[in-house]
């Protein structure tokens, strides 16, 4: 492949890496082996990439639908930001994403939660995603990865803000 192409095809390359913040959700089929396998397709684009543990957390919204395993990655990367979101949507769209419900259940879900100290806004972008900072599902994972709780914004995760306790910590399959 061409080295400024990947799966999404012909990307916006950056000349300089930036280092960017990944939460992953799954509650369908076999949600660490999606977690797995979306980690597995993210690290051709994210040097560097560093994982955070998996956690087992209760659906927000309908309840009626499987627990969710979430976790964050952190990496370095040459995409533009619409490339990573393109990237990000063409691993949901390969892993079979089942958009039947809002807050429903979903094969895999990735969303960009930090690009360098960027802030962005457009129609189909918000970043640092908006939901960070009221999900511990998503301030747990990226405290595993930043212990001190500072992301490269300059937000601050205050640990004791949280109770994580309805997280149940699990390991990833061993590779
Ligand atoms: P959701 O169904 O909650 O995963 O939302 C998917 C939509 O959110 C996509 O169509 C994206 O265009 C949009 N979006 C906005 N900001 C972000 C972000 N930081 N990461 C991923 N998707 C985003």
């Amino acid at each position: 492949m061409h080295p400024n192409e990947n799966r999404v095809g012909a990307v916006a390359r950056m000349s300089v890496k930036t280092e960017v913040f990944i939460g992953l959700g799954s509650n369908l089929g076999d949600p660490i082996g999606q977690i797995q396998t979306a980690i597995d397709s993210l690290s051709e684009a994210l040097e560097g990439l560093t994982r955070a543990h998996l956690y087992r957390s209760k659906p927000l919204g309908p309840q009626d639908q499987p627990d969710f395993i979430n976790t964050a990655v952190q990496g370095f990367t040459h995409l533009s930001p619409e490339s990573l979101l393109s990237l990000c949507q063409q691993i949901e769209a390969e892993q079979g994403r089942i958009r039947t419900q809002h807050w429903g259940p979903r094969t895999v879900d990735l969303d960009i939660l930090y690009y360098g100290a960027h802030n962005i806004r457009t129609d189909v972008l918000v970043i640092p995603h908006p939901e960070i900072m009221h999900r511990s599902f998503v301030t747990r994972p990226l405290l595993d990865l930043m212990p001190q709780g500072l992301m490269p914004t300059g937000d601050h995760i205050d640990a004791n803000r949280y109770d994580f306790s309805e997280l149940i910590r699990i390991d990833h399959h061993k590779d």
